[in-house]
């Protein structure tokens, strides 16, 4: 089954993308929770979260990273909050690995 960022990735339902290569997507969350709060999404949906991304592909980890900071560059100052949910009781809700980032003027209280 494909997951909900395969869809967006497909077309198959919209989104607000904001950056997009051959291995990442980046749209806009649907439910801000900051400012700024943007989705960094590898395409591959083999990879459930963060943990299972750094040992498979460390690489794509790192270009996730990279983008995140060129697009907290673009639509904020530069400075972000990355946060990959990772698990249920960890409020991780979409199963195919994706970083918040965070942006635009943080309160304490802005977790994703
Ligand atoms: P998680 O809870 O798994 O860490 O994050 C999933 C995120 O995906 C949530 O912040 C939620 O608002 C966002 N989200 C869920 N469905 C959609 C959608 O269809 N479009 C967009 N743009 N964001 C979505």
């Amino acid at each position: 089954m494909p997951s909900i960022f395969s869809r967006i990735v497909a077309r198959e339902i919209p989104a607000d993308i904001v950056f997009e290569n051959d291995r990442v997507i980046a749209f806009r969350d649907i439910a801000p929770q900051a400012p700024v709060h943007l989705l960094v999404v590898p395409k591959s949906q083999n990879f459930a979260n963060v943990a299972e991304l750094a040992a498979a592909d460390p690489e794509l980890l790192a270009e996730v990273v990279s983008t995140a900071q060129q697009l907290a560059a673009e639509h904020a100052n530069g400075e972000f909050r990355l946060v990959f949910n990772s698990g249920e009781t960890a409020g991780q809700t979409v199963f195919h690995v994706h970083a918040h980032v965070l942006a635009g003027g943080l309160s304490e209280s802005s977790l994703a």
